[in-house]
Order: C-alpha cells, then structure tokens, then sequence
C-alpha cells in the first residue's frame, strides 16, 4: 500500500480554507511562490501585487471590510521588509491582517551564516506586530495558522507576523495523519459583555448632561454592530460626530449629525460618549481648549488599556461594541435620556451656516480649478452613486474630500487613519474591489498616489472597477513653490504630469480634465463602465495648504519661505 503524502505548502492552504480564508494578497518569490500556486489551485483567490506593502495594506484593507484577518504572502528578506509598514499600520489601526512569510533557513540565520535574503525576520516584525511567531515543523502548520488567526481578531484587532522558513513548507507528512493537525478556531473573537454597572454608571453621565455629543470611530465601523448603535444614538437623540472611516455608519444626511459643526460641538459638548474612538491625536487628545476642560467622557472599547490614555474616563465600558450598545439600549428604554433643545438647536444653527458656506465654496468656477471645485463634482456623481466604496489619500485631497464628500453607507469610506499614512490608496482600493465587488473611487493627491501608483497594474490586470480621482496640483502640498536653484523646490512635482496615461498604458481608460463638468462626466462614465480607469484633474499648483489640516504639527524653519495658507477651511 503506498502512504499519501502531503506537505507544508499544502497544509497552509488547508489550514486557511478550514478557516474561511478566501482570498490572499501578495508577491510570489523564493520559498513561497508554490504556496501562491497550491492557493490557487485549491480554490482560493491569489491576488499577485507589483510591491508588497500594497499588498499588505490590501490585507489590512480586507480584515476592516470582513472582520475577518486579511491575509498577505511574502518572500524572505526585502519582501518581508516591504510588507512591515502595511503590518504596523494594520496594528495601529486595529485591523485583523496576518502576513504570512517565507524565511530563510534558520540553521543559516541564527549563525549569519549568509544565505540568501537572509534576516531574522521574527525578531524584526515583533515591534510592529500584534504578536509574531514561528512555525518550526510541518506538523505545527495548523497550529500556527490557527494561533495567527485567533490572535488577530480577539480582542483589539491587529496585525499578525507568521513566519515559515521554506523547509518547513517543503517538510512532507503522511495525509490522513496531516489532517488532523488543522482545525478550525471556534468563535475567533468572543463576544464580551460589559458589567452591569459600568452600563448604569455611563448612563447617568449621559443623563446628567446639558450638551452630550456621541463620537464614532473606526471600531465602531469594523465592529458591524450598526443597528444597536443607530438604535442608541437615534432612541437618545444624542447629536453624533463621525471619524472619518466611521462616516456613514450613520448617515452624512442624518439629522443627528454634527459633522457640520465639529469645532462647535466638541467645544461644547459637556458629556461624550466615545465608541471605537481613541483620544489620540485625532481628536486633540481630548485636551482644552478644543474639548471644554469640564467634559467628562464615557469610551466603550474592547481594549480597557485605551482608557485614561489622556484624559479621566469618567465611565470606562469594557465590552465589544455591539454587546455595550445593546446593553445600552436596553438599559436606557426604562429610563430615557433627554437632549435638551438648546443644545441641538444650537448644533443645527452652526451647521445650517456651514452648510451654507460650504455650498457656496463648491459652486465657484475658477479656471484653473481648485480642490473644492474638483471636489463638488465628485460629490455630485457619488450622491448619485451612493454604493461606491471610497478611498481617500493626501493633504488637502484628503482634509477637504473628508468634509465635502458625505458617505451614506458604513464601512464605504477607507483612509489614511490612524497614522495618517500615505501609500495606502491602491492596496485599500484594490481590497475593496476585491472584497466586495463594487465599483471603488480613489481620491487622491499627485504625492500620494506616487507611493502606490504601480498598482495600476495590478488593478488594470484582474479588470476591476477602481476609478482613480489624481486632483493633480503638481506638487507634495502644492505645486507652485520657487526653486532656490536649478532643481525643483522640495515640495514640487510635475503639475503637467499626465497620469491618465499610466491607466492606458495597461489597457485601463484615461482621462485628463480641466474643469469641473468635465470631471464630472469622467467620473460618471468610469463608475459606469465597472473597470479600471484614471482622471488626472489637473489643479491650479497653487491651489492647497502646506501640512493640509496639520500645519500646526509642522516645526517651521525661521528661514525657510513659506507658501500663503489660502485655501483653510473654517474647522469642521
Ligand atoms: P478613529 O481613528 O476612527 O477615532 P480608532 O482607531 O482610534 O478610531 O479607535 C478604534 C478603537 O476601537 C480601538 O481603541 C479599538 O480597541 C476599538 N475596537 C475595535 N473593535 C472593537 C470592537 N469590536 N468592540 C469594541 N471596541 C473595538
């Protein structure tokens, strides 16, 4: 009787499908090139990118969309290196993602020996990691996949190290025994229900209060909890405030929404109820003067670590979101809380006059265009496309497209986050295409798409429906800086860049607009046609702010020449 074997590659790709993993980002090459193949041929989708950190943030992309790990595949050595900034970023944003990598040989490694690509990648993931580990044998194929996946998604989300040495993955092992060493992991990311109590004690801060303002954040997205959270903020009349990849877990539209009178609102606000929000930079570390110094805070987080990170959290909820919200909703029907009108009233006022101003600012015509210009026509062709997923990258592409492009629906706005990284545009893009099938539009500054721009490539070769939106002012900021010499100012690209070419260099479509009707039949005609497609839209160079938003994290150089900041708006 012959044994049947199998072996390392094989039981990864086992072990994946045993947990639902459908779909693996990455770049083929030594010793996992078979693995991408075995994937394939097993039935799961093996998307192949031009440089991995797109493909890890296409992972780190996919676990935010599906709560479940995305998954990426990397070489040894600098294609490892490639993917690390895509792990720490996934981490930093508590999203589930697992980068699975080859590695050299360890025998090799531990006594620099000097193989091939050779680099203890173990070690050199750990600090940019939710946990790494190691699969030492093929027997532990199973277990290692298991313990990745478990660790990702539990509990705060985040980035995951696996490594593989390529022996390992060559190791055989008789099948029936090989079986079972894979198992699937029950229940991934248990619920966790917050204390009686600590439901009680936030409620009555809420109560207490004369302006309470709820805050979304990203985990409250990734959480998919939307009906408790829209039954709570809705049944309390709580005015409501999203973070940028939160929008749309409401609607923009809503009535409750104090998007439009952020500055106001959290100014005000005397109770916040904080769910999947950190007080990180994002929202000035919850200090005064932008947050009243006498608001006491109440955070709902997975993660009791993240409270009194910055300021007291006068009722820390410790729970998952949906079990907190739920308890919430339960709690307060006995005993409901009431807004008092002065304080909507005072939020509608604020809003209604940057509503106004914001109206105003997108109808402006002036050749050439500008952000808000180009911006008010995306907006028109989404609203009228309100499924679209998108992704966002930039400076003022990004503080400006945040404000005007409102989002109807959750988990359809994907961004910079947390670090406010630049490079994630394509990668997002592409996962979320991938993901859900839907057409994706990709705002994006000149700079920004730089960092990831091969991956028009990758989205011209599987055919999918990404419209990249370049608002192209021809510079990092801005494109109308001065040189000192004979080289181009630091901050300066090429205004008259044609980056429509780059899609049809694939076989994408391209098109270069200057105007605002002509962005907005572009747009309208490349969601249309479901697959892959570039609006270079060319900008006035001065058009834009140094540090977008964020000119006040910028040291400035006595010295150094400044441009005018012309072009802030009013803080929403
Ligand atoms: P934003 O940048 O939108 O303000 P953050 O990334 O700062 O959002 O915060 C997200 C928070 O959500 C993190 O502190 C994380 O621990 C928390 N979180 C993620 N998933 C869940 C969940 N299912 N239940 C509760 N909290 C969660």
């Amino acid at each position: 009787m012959t044994t049947r074997l199998t072996d390392g590659f094989q039981l990864v790709v086992d072990a994946l499908k045993a947990n639902d993993i459908d779909t693996v980002y990455g770049i083929v090459g030594i010793p996992i090139t078979d693995l991408a193949r075995t994937a394939q041929a097993s039935g799961i989708r093996y998307i192949g990118f031009r440089q991995e950190a797109s493909a890890g943030n296409a992972a780190a992309a996919a676990g935010f969309l599906t709560r479940r790990p995305g998954v990426c595949l990397t070489t040894s050595g600098p294609g490892f290196l490639n993917a690390l900034p895509a792990l720490a970023n996934a981490t930093a944003n508590c999203f589930p993602m697992i980068q699975i990598s080859g590695s050299s040989d360890r025998a090799m490694v531990d006594l620099q020996r000097g193989d091939y690509q050779d680099l203890d990648q173990l070690s050199a993931a750990k600090p940019f990691a939710k946990a790494a580990y190691r699969i030492g044998r093929v027997e532990d194929v199973g277990r290692g996949v298991a313990r990745a996946l478990r660790t990702a998604i539990s509990g705060r989300p985040g980035g995951v190290y696996l490594d593989i040495p390529g022996d390992v993955l060559g190791q055989a092992l008789e099948a029936s025994a090989a079986a079972d060493t894979i198992w699937r992991v029950v229940d991934p990311a248990p619920r966790q229900l917050p204390a009686p109590e600590a439901v009680d004690r936030a409620l009555d801060v809420l109560r207490q209060a004369r302006r309470p303002l709820i805050v979304l954040g990203k985990g409250a997205a990734y959480a998919q909890a939307d009906g408790a959270i829209r039954k709570f903020v809705e049944d309390s009349g709580i005015p409501f405030l999203p973070m940028s990849m939160a929008k749309g877990l409401l609607p923009d539209s809503h009535p409750q929404s104090a998007a439009a009178a952020r500055s106001l609102a959290i100014a005000r606000a005397d109770a916040v109820l904080l769910i999947g929000a950190r007080l990180n930079w994002l929202l000035g570390h919850g200090e005064s003067p932008q947050w009243s110094a006498e608001a006491r805070f109440v955070q709902v987080d997975i993660a009791a670590s993240e409270f009194d990170s910055n300021r007291p959290i006068a009722a820390p909820l410790a729970g998952d979101i949906g079990s907190v919200m739920s308890a919430l909703c339960d709690a307060a029907a006995a005993h409901p809380i009431a807004v008092p009108v002065e304080w909507t009233a005072e939020l509608a006022d604020r809003r209604a006059r940057n509503d106004a101003t914001m109206r105003q600012r997108l109808t402006e015509d002036p050749q050439p265009m500008r952000f808000y210009n180009a911006l008010g026509a995306i907006r028109a062709v989404l609203q009228e496309n309100p499924g679209v997923y998108v992704v966002n990258e930039g400076a003022n592409a990004l503080d400006l497209a945040r404000n005007v492009i409102g989002m109807e629906l959750p988990r359809h706005r994907l961004d910079t986050g947390t670090w406010g990284v630049m490079g994630i545009g394509m990668g997002y893009a592409i996962a979320a295409a991938v993901e859900t099938g839907d057409p994706v539009v990709a705002i994006e500054g000149d700079s920004a798409f730089g960092f990831s721009g091969m991956e028009i490539e990758t989205i011209c070769r599987y055919g999918l429906p990404v419209t990249v939106v370049i608002l192209n002012n021809g510079g990092v900021y801005r494109g109308d800086e001065a040189p000192t010499g004979k080289d181009p100012a630091p901050t300066v690209l090429n205004a008259r860049a044609r980056h429509e070419l780059i899609a049809q260099a694939f076989g994408g479509k391209g098109y270069h607009v200057t105007t605002p009707s002509g962005l907005r039949s572009a747009l309208a005609e490349a969601i249309a046609s479901d697959g892959p497609s570039i609006i270079d839209c060319e900008l006035d160079p001065a058009a834009g702010v140094e540090s977008g938003h964020l000119a006040g994290l910028n040291p400035t150089s006595a010295v150094a020449r400044r441009p005018a900041r012309d072009e802030i708006e009013p803080n929403r």
